[in-house]
């Protein structure tokens, strides 16, 4: 094996620092610590060395392989969790919570905070038309479970992704414009809080700071939300070559955004081209008429609910991988400078994914949950799978290409490379959420990256 010390020896560090993932060297427990945290808990406590400890560290985005936290504690049930997080206070070590592992920007793991690792705790109930769910739960498992009653949530494309992460920073997909965001559905959250007390959270400052704020504010158990009768959806797509892209921005910058609210239509532009697509609740007949402002020739079906899922999700069981990954916000039609801009943008090598907002989306007011962005046309996903360095540099230029026609970000897309990131994922709904981090978590005991900071 080469270390990185015959690395330096060889003079190839530079080399290392471009093509390595992020390295960061587990800060150990003592003894003592270690030796008190498995007494403590009933689950797998997996710390550097143990058998297991390397696939029960990495998470979704392989750009995080290098990273090792102290320990990966797999919670089996909420009384775990809360004698990890008395364990923490007594020690003072932070702690980070993992649900799915999908957070881009590696902020499920940490080489400084313990893992909570809420895997496990996947449980998916139906009753009195709400969904009871495991943070754990995966969103493939949670549309197929809820289908068969007749019922889903608004929540995101990917089969793995975990409600945990997903709920807390807000939950977009392709029934967003329809019943909202992932988070303004929730009704309450069983939550251990940073007192390492059981809590049911349905009112309140925390009840705020919890739909769209993130993992900062206490460990989410469980989650309740309020589901929407469906049987079946209506599908398009459209492709568009590399010569249309302009034209097919603008014509879906003047549609998806005001179109009506039971369709969410996203484009993707690339620099071969561009494709439009989305899901109608209604059908297909009434989409293929809805949708010809957008031009092309349109691809158009409907199938039952799930199946309509499965189409988005693709493989049920994506592969982890290596990416990097920006986000921006529109709120104004663009101009015909501003499409040119986007265009350009994907000549970086980059591919922008623009998800229509409007319709559910925008109807609470700004400050209503911690999630800020109500008055955005669009979120614009920058994204590169490119070798991580040049997918780094990629997103980053093609980012600040599009910077001046959009503001903020989505903390779902989180970005490490981004400056004054909490600004941007968090816009003017920042000072309350640090006031309610010093009221819950003072001791900053809850510490994803690029979390929320208390106030003071
Ligand atoms: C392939 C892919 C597709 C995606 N598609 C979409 C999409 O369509 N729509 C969309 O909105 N987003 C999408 N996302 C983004 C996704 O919503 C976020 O990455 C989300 O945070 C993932 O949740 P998780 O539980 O899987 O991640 P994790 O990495 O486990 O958690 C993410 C963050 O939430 C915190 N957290 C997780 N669980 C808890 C908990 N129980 N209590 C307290 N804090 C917690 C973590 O500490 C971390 O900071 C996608 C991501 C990927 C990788």
């Amino acid at each position: 094996m080469i270390t990185r010390r015959d690395l330096i020896a060889r003079g190839a560090v530079g080399a290392l620092a471009l093509t390595w993932p992020e390295v960061a060297d587990a800060k150990r427990l003592t003894r003592t610590q270690e030796r008190a945290l498995r007494s403590a808990v009933r689950g797998r406590v997996l710390t550097p060395g143990d058998n297991g400890y390397s696939g029960a560290r990495v998470v979704f985005n392989t750009r995080w392989d290098g990273v090792k936290p102290p320990a990966v504690v797999q919670a089996r049930d909420t009384a775990d969790v809360r004698a990890v997080v008395s364990w923490a206070d007594r020690f003072d070590v932070p702690l980070v919570a993992r649900s799915g592992g999908h957070g881009y920007s590696g902020n499920s793991t940490s080489s400084t905070a313990v893992v909570v690792d809420l895997d496990r705790l996947d449980t998916i109930r139906f009753g009195d038309g709400i969904a009871t769910l495991g943070p754990g739960a995966r969103l493939g498992d949670v549309y197929t479970r809820l289908a068969a009653k007749g019922v889903t949530i608004p929540a995101g494309s990917c089969p793995t992704v975990a409600v945990g992460g997903l709920v807390l920073g807000g939950g977009m997909g392709l029934a967003g414009r329809a019943f909202g965001l992932t988070c303004d559905r929730v009704t309450s959250f069983d939550v251990v809080d940073a007192d390492g007390k059981r809590r049911r959270v349905d009112d309140g400052e925390l009840f705020w700071a919890l739909r769209g704020g993130g993992g900062s504010f206490a460990i989410v158990t469980a989650v309740r939300l309020r589901t929407r009768r469906v049987t079946s959806a209506a599908y398009f797509s459209i492709t568009y070559s590399r010569a249309q892209r302009a034209e097919a921005l603008a014509r879906w910058d003047a549609f998806a955004p005001r179109a009506p609210s039971d369709l969410t239509a996203i484009l993707t532009l690339t620099s071969d081209g561009a494709t439009a697509f989305g899901q109608y609740l209604g059908s297909a007949s009434a989409l293929r008429r809805l949708v010809r402002p957008l031009g092309g020739t349109p691809t158009v079906g409907s199938a039952d609910y799930l199946t309509v899922q499965r189409r988005w999700a693709g493989n049920q069981n994506p592969p982890r991988s290596a990416f990097a990954a920006s986000s921006i916000y529109v709120t104004k039609r663009l101009t015909a400078k501003g499409r040119g801009a986007f265009v350009a943008a994907t000549d970086t090598g980059a591919t922008l994914i623009l998800d229509a907002y409007g319709g559910a989306i925008n109807r609470p007011d700004r400050d209503a949950t911690a999630f800020p962005h109500r008055d955005a046309r669009f979120s614009v996903q920058v994204i590169s799978y490119a070798p991580i360095a040049t997918a780094r540099a990629q997103v980053r230029q093609a980012r600040k290409a599009i910077a001046p026609y959009g503001s903020g970000a989505y903390f779902n897309y989180a970005d490490p490379d981004l400056t004054n990131a909490t600004r941007n994922y968090w816009g003017a709904n920042l000072e309350r959420l640090r006031r309610v981090k010093r009221e819950v978590d003072p001791g900053n005991r809850f510490r994803p990256t690029q979390g929320v900071r208390p106030a003071g």
